[in-house]
């Protein structure tokens, strides 16, 4: 089913789960290891990130250094079909331009649709690691409202070959990445929201936002999407605070701010056992102001963390 039908359906506050595919060489069971405790909240689909390869450097025999591609994280599509077959629940990939041209994203939403998967969250992806900007690849995209473009088309049943005539229509309901905080090659959040506008209009169902500790920033963000006329349902994406190393490497990363209070009391954690314990307060903290605020879905970045997410969700519920 749709995520979009999944919010129109819902009575309350529907609940979803990230994950990351599994670091090559192991198995699906660790998926289902990460997940099956969290599968006791009923959520309404899974979300599966997407990771591109990247290029490292690998020491010879002889000394010298060898240039290779590595993907630490293969697949998104295979995970999907075997979440949503083991769990029989919905289950969203994630797509990005980033690392493909538009015929291998034709191929992959292709193999999709005939695994009956309803959802795909559309993004451009970050710049590759030896890369300092983003850049496309050749007949790739270059921003995310592309490969929604392209999704739309193939919704409306139209391939990249036009010499396919009543080609079958796909589907697809397809979400988008917003930030609260706005991206961090924005130069203001007035033009972000622009071309977050523009996504939404080219056919976008949904926002799903990054991550942020200060809800403020998402009611304000919400607040700023309406006025400019962006009227989709905005899904908060929310992540706890596990150790003290995040209080730099998050804004880092992901260009969030962390609100001093929090950054003070991870701050006279000793342990990262004290640290989970407060990030996890945080989190349940946050989340019962969401849902008060009437947010359609919470929806959490379990990364690695599966049982600080059941900790913060049982309090939900
Ligand atoms: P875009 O919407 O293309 O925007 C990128 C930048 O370009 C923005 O600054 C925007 O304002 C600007 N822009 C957009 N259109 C135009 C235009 N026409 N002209 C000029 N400027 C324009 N990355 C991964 O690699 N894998 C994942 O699984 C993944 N999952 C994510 C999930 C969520 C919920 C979020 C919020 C992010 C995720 N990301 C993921 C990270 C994302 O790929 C990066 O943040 C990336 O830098 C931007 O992606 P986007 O889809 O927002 O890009």
């Amino acid at each position: 089913m749709k995520v979009t039908d999944h919010i129109a359906l819902a009575k309350d506050t529907l609940i979803s789960f990230e994950i990351l595919p599994p670091l090559k060489g192991k198995s699906i069971q660790s998926i289902y290891d990460h997940l099956d405790p969290l599968m006791e909240f009923k959520p309404s689909w899974i979300n599966v990130t997407y990771h591109r390869s990247e290029t490292m450097f690998k020491k010879k025999g002889d000394g010298t250094f060898e240039k290779v591609e590595v993907r630490k994280r293969p697949g998104t599509v295979g995970i999907v079909a075997a979440i949503m077959n083991h769990y029989q629940v919905d289950a969203v990939p994630h797509f990005i331009c980033g690392g493909f041209n538009m015929r291998e994203t034709e191929d992959a939403l292709i193999d999709l649709n005939f695994l009956g998967v309803d959802n795909v969250l559309a993004l451009r992806g970050d710049a590759a690691k030896n890369e300092t900007f983003f850049e496309p690849e050749p007949g790739g995209h270059r921003y995310a409202i592309d490969l929604l473009k392209q999704i739309m088309r193939l919704n409306d049943g139209l391939y990249l070959d036009d010499d396919i005539r009543d080609g079958g229509k796909t589907k697809f309901c397809a979400g988008v990445a917003g930030y609260p905080e706005k991206h961090f090659e924005a130069p203001n959040l007035e033009i972000d929201l622009q071309h977050l506008k523009d996504k939404v209009d080219a056919g976008a169902g949904y926002i799903m936002t990054q991550m942020f500790f200060d809800n403020q920033k998402f009611y304000n963000f919400v607040e700023a999407c309406r006025n400019a006329g962006i009227n989709v349902p905005i899904i908060p994406g929310l992540k706890p605070i596990t150790n003290k190393k995040q209080l730099s490497i998050l804004p880092r990363i992901f260009h969030v701010d962390i609100p001093t209070e929090l950054s003070n009391e991870i701050m006279k954690c000793k342990t990262d056992a004290d640290c989970e314990l407060v990030g996890t307060e945080w989190l349940i903290q946050q989340s019962k102001e969401l849902k008060q605020f009437g947010v359609p879905v919470l929806h959490y970045y379990t990364l690695g963390k599966p049982k600080v997410i059941w900790n913060a969700v049982k309090e939900l519920i």
